[in-house]
């Protein structure tokens, strides 16, 4: 392993989101590409909102994209324990530290009095802030104020002084700050949990990290952080910030937002593959020089570049997801395609039971031409439900008949079965050919060559390519279906 340190710290607090993922997307990258160690933490100091459900589903979507770690709660390590829950002990410790040296104080305000404060800021025109009221408070007004059956936080003590915070970020460039626009900010909550930025920058320290690689969110919270790394006197990470991810209308994708849209999983059940979402997932912010867009795991791994990521907002567009997963699916082995399409078959009642193997190899015949046009595998039974079905059913009979009793429409069904019985294997291509010697050897329209046999052998106007529906159906079934329609006439 190199030198370098990354971390992948998610708060399991809802099922974990599309731009969580994104980030831990390219953490591995760059921890790949740089033969470096990914951390996964576990931050979980909100402790209404965080449950265990949650962490697992992050190590079970992780483990589905292929986004490996090195160290982290399921797979212990140097720097353990990895949950923040099981560190409490060491953050007390911290800001023992900090209280001890006078760069941390307790505050008794109530929230009732804090927003009266931020009233008054608000009414002078100033920006709400803190206003440090209870930073030089004497051991008796303490003792005094927790007799009262207040609990106090503890916050950070802002420097004096204004002074200019610079971030030198990997993506952004130099960002600068002013503590003026800060206030002594909370280190430690009244419920004895830590609050994220004092935990994050103690667990950065503490377990080695070299690069912070997150979302851009997280940009206005550095400046606090690098005033921690001085004050605790830790040696700071490199910080690149990631570009939002937007909407088609270029809002941001809400981070706990319960849309189906947004999590990840959602994305598995509807029968996306792992690595063509990885594949998007890595072109949300970056993409490489020459703008190719289908790349492999190991592609990725050699073409990124983190200062190639994009400073401003990536627009999550499904349209192009799944023109990639199509992609996928048609260049997967189709058994693992058939595989997976199966229990969808069996959902939607095509397949009871076991698959035989006569099934199978049937299954492998439909799915490969179903495949060609699908977005996600989801789609799969609606494409084939037609190949399950043992007689054709016709939505209008009347219709139908009124079709097939049109000129020329006999002599175009027995010359299609003339020339498939002449062809020595049946290939979806073979199939293209003789319909094009029809068109022009024929003297009827396209549409009397197509359609009526559609019709015929579907009882639908519109679905799978006719060439695909011959292929799959066979001679045999196809002569008996065309031979069904044309006795309706009589
Ligand atoms: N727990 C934080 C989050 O999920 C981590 C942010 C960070 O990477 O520092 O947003």
């Amino acid at each position: 392993m190199g030198s370098i340190r990354l971390r992948f710290p998610p708060s399991p607090t809802g099922r974990i989101h599309i731009g969580n993922i994104r980030t831990a997307l390219f953490n591995w990258l760059w921890a790949r590409k740089q033969g470096g160690t990914l951390v996964l933490r576990i931050e979980d100091t909100d402790r209404e909102r965080s449950a265990t459900e949650f962490e697992e589903i992050i190590i079970r979507e992780l483990q589905w994209l292929g986004l490996d770690v090195d160290e982290g709660v399921n797979k212990g390590g140097d720097y353990g324990p990895y949950r923040q829950s099981e560190r409490l002990d060491i953050y007390k410790k911290y800001a023992n530290k900090l209280l001890e040296e006078d760069k941390a104080y307790y505050c008794y305000c109530t929230p009732e009095e804090l927003e009266q404060m931020r009233k008054e800021a608000r009414a002078r025109g100033e920006m709400p802030r803190y206003n440090g009221r209870c930073r030089h408070l004497t051991d008796e007004e303490r003792k005094k104020l927790e007799s009262e059956g207040r609990k106090p936080v503890i916050r950070f003590k802002l420097p004096d002084e204004e002074q200019e915070i610079i971030v030198n970020d990997q993506i952004k460039g130099k960002v600068s700050f002013q503590t003026s626009v800060l206030d002594d900010f909370i280190i430690f909550k009244s419920d004895g949990m830590p609050t994220y930025n004092f935990a994050v920058v103690i667990d950065d320290a503490l377990m080695k990290i070299t690069d912070v690689i997150r979302g851009e969110d997280h940009l206005s919270n550095t400046p606090k952080q690098l005033l921690l790394y001085e004050a605790l006197g830790f040696e700071p990470p490199r910080f690149a910030h990631l570009p939002l991810i937007l909407n088609k209308d270029r809002e941001k994708l809400k981070k706990r937002s319960n849309d189906d849209a947004v999590y990840i999983g959602e994305y598995r059940r509807k029968g996306y593959l792992p690595e063509a979402l990885f594949n998007y997932l890595a072109l949300l912010g970056w993409a490489p020089r020459d703008g190719q867009e289908l790349l492999s795991r190991e592609e990725l791994i050699r073409r990124f570049e983190l200062k190639d990521v994009n400073k401003s907002g990536a627009v999550f567009d499904i349209d192009k997801l799944n023109w990639l997963n199509g992609k996928y699916i048609r260049n997967a082995d189709i058994k693992r395609i058939v595989d997976l399409s199966i229990p969808y078959l069996k959902e939607a009642g095509l397949i009871t039971g076991e698959v035989d193997a006569s099934l199978y190899r049937w299954l492998v015949k439909v799915i490969d031409v179903a495949r060609t046009g699908v977005d996600y595998l989801k789609q799969i039974p609606e494409e084939t439900s037609l190949f399950f079905k043992k007689n054709v059913e016709f939505e209008d009979k009347s219709k139908a008949i009124e079709e097939f009793s049109q000129d020329g429409v006999t002599e175009v069904f027995t010359t299609l079965v003339n020339k498939l019985k002449q062809l020595e294997t049946l290939t979806p291509e073979a199939i293209d050919g003789i319909f094009k010697e029809m068109k022009k050897e024929l003297p009827v329209s396209p549409r009397t060559i197509y359609h009526p046999v559609r019709l015929a052998l579907t009882g639908l106007n519109s679905g799978p390519e006719i060439k695909n529906v011959i292929y799959i159906l066979g001679i045999n079934e196809v002569e008996k279906r065309l031979n069904e329609a044309l006795n309706m006439t009589e």
